[in-house]
């Protein structure tokens, strides 16, 4: 199939499937305790990641994102006075952090469109004990990596398809040139951001010739520390992107294409919970990832907490619904009575989509990725 060519986009589109509207669910009440390393949702998992939408907007229209028939010139996108201010999204990471959290990931939409954002990662940065890292299209990466670095960014991740330019500049859909996704990776490593993640969402048909491809491009040189490319499972998330499980390569698959050329073994993973599977090259030279969110499903050590754009608190990126911490926020609450919501809505969680999911499911009006963040 061409890169252009998906019929199945605009047949499948449910009319703007936007969920912002749908009401919230009410904070359940929490159970107390003096130990938040006790804080256990519904199926023992802990809190320890928090990734925060900083926009909904995005100058990429991915097609198996933000396709432009749906994000189109009509499309509204919030308000200013309904997002996030920068003082508001550090009080609730500060909050939850002190309920477990240790990993916070900045993203969106596309997180470097967010006016001011190197002020905003100063903020986070100034939080104790942190990994604070952001997921960007890489588009304004080239111009911001240096003051990222100096706010006190820990660590980058870039999206990118692929390799060949004209399959990259029609999965974006504005015609955007890889040339300069490649610049601004080269200038982050420059700046000192090491080990950068590569994400890949990999498409039957659209982007899959490039997977091979893509692992010997970022295979680093003996002894280099370079970067690692992550193929991630084509998703069902949102209810724009037109998924069905034909479009989606499974990870073995990509493994055994890498490996056919590039002898690899599975690696252990740095930490309980870590989302891409690692693979290690035979040669002792680099390693690449796999995210395998559709095939193999790892809901039972998902740590993650998701804060929407707008200020509520999502429980699984698959979610219908979020918990409003903004009207509480703007309401006078003190941070205790913010630290209680986190806990009564991690404590009532129960999520387990991927472990579920069916095409029927897929079909489900689930609320979009680039407002609760990737
Ligand atoms: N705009 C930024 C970017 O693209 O890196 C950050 C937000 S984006 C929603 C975060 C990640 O989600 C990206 O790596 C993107 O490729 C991935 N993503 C978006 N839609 C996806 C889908 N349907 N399936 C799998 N991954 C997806
Ligand atoms: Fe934008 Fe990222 Fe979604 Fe692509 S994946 S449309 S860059 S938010
Ligand atoms: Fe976590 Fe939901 Fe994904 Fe399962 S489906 S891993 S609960 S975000």
């Amino acid at each position: 199939m061409s890169v252009n060519a998906r019929p199945s986009i605009i047949q499948s589109v449910i009319p703007i499937a936007d969920l912002r509207q749908a009401g919230s669910l009410p904070i359940p009440a929490h159970v107390p305790s003096t130990d938040a390393t006790a804080l256990r949702d519904q199926r023992g998992r802990q809190l320890r990641d928090l990734r925060i939408s900083v926009t909904d907007r995005c100058n990429f229209r991915c097609t198996y994102c933000m396709p432009k028939e749906v994000f189109d010139n009509n499309y509204q996108y919030l308000p200013h006075a309904e997002v996030l201010s920068f003082e508001e999204i550090t009080r609730v990471a500060r909050i939850a952090v002190g309920q477990g959290v240790r990993k916070i990931r900045l993203t969106g939409g596309e997180p470097l469109m967010r006016r001011g954002i190197e002020e905003l990662v100063a903020m986070l940065a100034a939080i104790p004990d942190i990994d604070l890292t952001l997921t960007t299209n890489g588009s304004a990466l080239k111009a911001k990596a240096a003051t990222l670095k100096a706010a006190g960014l820990n660590r980058l991740t870039v999206s990118l398809d692929s390799l060949d330019d004209k399959t990259f500049r029609a999965m974006n859909d504005v015609d955007f040139p890889v040339a300069k996704v490649l610049e601004a990776i080269d200038a982050a490593n420059a700046a000192g951001f090491e080990q950068i993640k590569i994400n890949m969402v990999v498409k039957r048909g659209v982007n899959d010739h490039q997977v091979v491809q893509m692992a010997k491009f970022f295979k680093p040189a003996h002894g280099m520390p370079g970067n690692i490319v992550r193929y991630i499972e084509f998703m069902d998330v949102g209810s724009t992107n037109g998924w069905k499980m034909d479009d989606v390569i499974p990870s073995q698959e990509v493994v055994n294409r890498i490996h056919a050329v590039l002898p690899c073994q599975p690696a252990n993973p740095n930490h309980l919970g870590e989302v891409a599977k690692r693979w290690r090259y035979l040669d002792g030279a680099g390693e690449f990832g796999v995210i395998s969110s559709v095939t193999e499903a790892f809901c039972g050590t998902c740590t993650r907490a998701r804060l929407s754009t707008d200020g509520s608190l999502y429980t699984c990126l698959f979610a219908q619904r979020g918990y409003d911490l903004k009207t509480l926020l703007r309401s006078g609450a003190d941070d205790v009575a913010i630290a209680n919501a986190i806990v009564g809505i991690w404590q009532s969680r129960q999520d387990n989509y991927s472990e579920v999911r069916t095409a029927e499911t897929a079909r489900e009006r689930k609320v979009e990725m680039s407002f609760i963040g990737g």
